[in-house]
């Protein structure tokens, strides 16, 4: 048993229990917040799927899920039988699955961390920071009288989204009447009225919305999801105020307090050297990062190379990545581009040897790497993005501006406002052509819009500089939601 003075010093610990959603971007996310909680004092437990484990387990070895004495990684099982299948195509079975099995061995969890904390061994839990599509643990607080948070990993722009899939349907917006809705100009519809989104048309909404069935599986979890938000402690947003101020102000109406505390890696800068070494060892990544492209952009002059990700979940046909291989070929451009294993349709990523002949001088690729390291590096000029929410803070960390190319989900809403309200990011049409991306890479590169893109980026990264240092809104909201949520007995 640990002496009683540390036994003490424990019992004052708070305790959060962090579970996110099992898919890259989400468990990236809600490790950042876990770290930035950490370092506020909090004991943490920071909960993965079993088939995550195993995945980082073998991406990170063993070692990297040690954690420390006070930073510990539990886990839980998906209910889904073990597969290789992608995490695109796993999307909604996991939905379906960890909303109707994961409930019980969650509060099994729960009530073994109850037992470590009466034997002296974790602090008793004070809270749970549960993922916004992860509702189920709302039953688990409720029974063991916690209070719970909700984090929204994604923008809050694309949480209003879903917020208004209802005021879709029953403005018979949606469902599409049919398929061909789908190529004949129809998402092309002007929605200015949705409350707190601007210049949006139907298909700068959350992809979700392009169903032809009203029952649509994933869409009615999402409006389920959403609507049970309202019942949380807070929801927590990664971004800061002057970003995304409209949608924050037409949200806050209709849920409980909302706290917008990103970016959230401009908050983790600020954690001292020591503590931030401690804390580096333990990382996310499901696949094993590359570190030789570092040393190639070592040898890169600043600004002139283009960074090409489009992060964990993208799938693009054998033809759209052999367009995007000649527009960069043709772009002249020095790139560092990392392709994902099981980026292409049927596995086949196979780039011809004239590519790789004509660029082996100026391109490097990879499958993996560690992306902000990258972003973070002087010679990077612009990132070929599909608008994932993490990709984009971490450039806006950065400063550097975006060619945007979305694929699903949040990452069309992201690309409007990007090009649109925020004007740090061009896009590339979706049936991506090799014409286009070298023009539109040679235009964010060197043209006169990259040049107002970078500043425009630029002026955004002073603004969440600001707001992320001691008394900034993303400061003081981090605070607020410690003080008047996760340490606030009930
Ligand atoms: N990432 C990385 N290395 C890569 C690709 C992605 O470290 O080669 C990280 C990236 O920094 C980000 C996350 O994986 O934190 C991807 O999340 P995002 O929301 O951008 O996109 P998603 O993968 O969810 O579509």
């Amino acid at each position: 048993l640990p002496n009683r003075a540390l036994s003490i010093s424990m019992a004052l610990k708070p305790h959060a229990v962090i579970t996110p959603f099992p898919l890259q971007g989400h468990i990236n996310s809600f490790l950042k917040l876990a770290k930035v909680l950490h370092f506020k004092g909090f004991h943490i437990t920071y909960v993965n799927t079993e088939h995550n484990h195993k995945r980082l387990l073998n991406s990170r070895g063993a070692q990297a899920l040690d954690g420390l004495p006070d930073f510990c990684f539990e886990t839980i099982p998906d209910g889904l039988p073990p597969s290789d299948a992608s995490d695109a195509e796993r999307f909604r079975s996991l939905c379906d699955s960890m909303q109707n099995n994961s409930l019980v061995p969650f509060k099994n969890l729960i009530k073994s961390l109850t037992k470590l904390a009466h034997d002296g061994v974790v602090p008793p839990v004070t809270c749970l920071i549960s993922d916004g599509v992860m509702t189920f643990t709302m039953n688990a607080a409720q029974e063991f009288g916690l209070p719970v948070a909700l984090y929204w990993p994604a923008s809050t722009v694309s949480f209003l989204g879903v917020v208004h899939f209802r005021t879709l349907l029953d403005n018979g917006v949606i469902p599409l009447k049919d398929e061909s809705c789908l190529t004949n100009g129809y998402l092309d519809t002007e929605l200015d009225w949705l409350p707190g989104m601007k210049n949006m048309r139907l298909k700068d909404i959350p992809s979700f919305v392009r169903v032809t069935d009203s029952n649509e599986f994933v869409l009615n979890f999402l409006i389920t999801e959403a609507q049970r938000a309202q019942k949380a402690q807070a929801i927590i947003f990664n971004t800061f105020e002057e970003f995304e101020s409209d949608a924050l102000k037409a949200l806050s109406s209709m849920f409980p307090p909302l706290y917008s505390i990103g970016p959230l890696p401009l908050l983790l800068a600020q954690i001292p050297q020591h503590d931030h070494h401690l804390l580096e060892s333990i990382g996310s990544n499901l696949w094993k990062e590359e570190t030789q492209c570092l040393n190639w952009l070592q040898h890169q002059e600043p600004n002139s190379v283009i960074y090409v990700n489009f992060g964990s979940l993208v799938v693009m046909s054998p033809e759209q990545l052999h367009e995007f291989a000649w527009g960069l070929a043709n772009s002249k451009k020095h790139f560092l581009w990392i392709i994902r294993p099981n980026i292409v349709e049927g596995g086949s990523m196979i780039l011809s040897p004239e590519f790789l002949n004509e660029t082996k001088d100026r391109g490097f690729i990879a499958n993996w790497c560690e992306q902000e390291k990258v972003l973070n590096h002087p010679s990077i000029g612009g990132f070929l993005t599909h608008c994932g929410w993490n990709s984009m803070t971490e450039s806006i960390c950065e400063g550097v501006p975006m060619a945007c190319w979305p694929w699903v989900g949040d990452q069309q809403t992201n690309c409007r406002y990007a090009c649109r309200e925020w004007e740090i990011g061009i896009e590339i049409e979706n049936n991506v052509k090799r014409e286009e991306v070298e023009k539109l890479v040679n235009e964010l590169m060197e043209g006169d819009k990259g040049k107002k893109m970078r500043q425009k980026v630029l002026e955004w990264k002073i603004i969440a500089e600001d707001d992320t240092k001691p008394g900034g809104s993303s400061y003081i909201n981090l605070e607020n939601l410690i003080k008047d949520v996760l340490v606030k007995t009930r």
